[in-house]
Parts: structure tokens; C-alpha cells; sequence
């Protein structure tokens, strides 16, 4: 074989290559994992300022089994479920939210002295938001 002629790379060249693609991929993968959380954190943020407007829904129309049944029970369910006065039948949620970061449940508490609603992310990554 005459050695002018031979195809393919030589061991330096394909460790050169494969050293910049590594590189590339050590800058390119921390960056896409910090994009991924912060747009599950908005994406949560999102999801806890729903539920905020509508237990603000609720109050406005004094719906009271609603809101007794979030202070008692801290979850949302009523929100979707809703409840049946006359043939009308109020829902506030259109259906469950989870977080977009794990899917848990968010939970409500109502604090009397100061009137306020706080929702509560499962995976606390975000907290607070009150009405
Ligand atoms: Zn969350």
C-alpha cells in the first residue's frame, strides 16, 4: 500500500476532533439544563398566580363552600370541582394543575389577621405569592 494514497484520518486528528466536540458539549449542555429550570420555574409561577385568580374569582362571588373547603382541605380540587348553586355550577379551575417540575399538588392556606392567600409549591422551588 502506498502510504500517498491511503484514505481516512490519523489517530491525532480524530482526538483533536473529538476533544472540541467534547468542549462543545461541555458548554452547550449546564446552559440548556439552567434554561430548562428556569422555564419550569416560570412555568410554576404561572400555575400559582391561576390558582391566586381564581380563589380571587371565588371571593368575589362569595362562594363560600369553595372557600371553606380550600382553608380546611389546602387543596385545589374545589377549585375544579366546583360547586352547584341553582343550575349553575361554579368552576374556577378548568382542570388540575400540577407542578411542571415534579407534577405534586399545590397546596392553599389562608392566613385570617392579615386576609391573605398563600399558595404553596410542592417542590418549594418558588414559595409565597398572596393576594
Ligand atoms: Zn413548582
Amino acid at each position: 500500500m502506498n502510504r500517498t494514497n491511503r484514505r481516512g484520518f490519523t489517530l491525532v486528528e480524530v482526538i483533536i476532533t473529538v476533544s472540541i466536540i467534547g468542549i462543545l458539549l461541555a458548554i452547550a449542555i449546564p446552559n440548556m439544563v439552567g434554561y430548562r429550570k428556569g422555564a419550569e420555574k416560570e412555568g410554576c409561577q404561572d400555575q400559582m398566580r391561576s390558582i391566586l385568580s381564581a380563589i380571587e374569582e371565588a371571593r368575589l362571588e362569595r362562594d363560600y363552600t369553595v372557600l371553606n373547603t380550600l382553608q380546611t382541605s389546602g387543596t385545589i380540587d374545589v377549585l375544579v370541582t366546583g360547586t352547584e348553586s341553582g343550575n349553575w355550577k361554579n368552576k374556577y379551575l378548568p382542570e388540575a394543575i400540577t407542578c411542571p417540575s415534579g407534577g405534586a399538588a399545590y397546596s392553599v392556606s389562608y392566613n385570617e389577621t392579615s386576609d391573605t392567600w398563600t399558595v404553596t409549591c410542592p417542590n418549594a422551588e418558588s414559595k409565597g405569592h398572596a393576594l
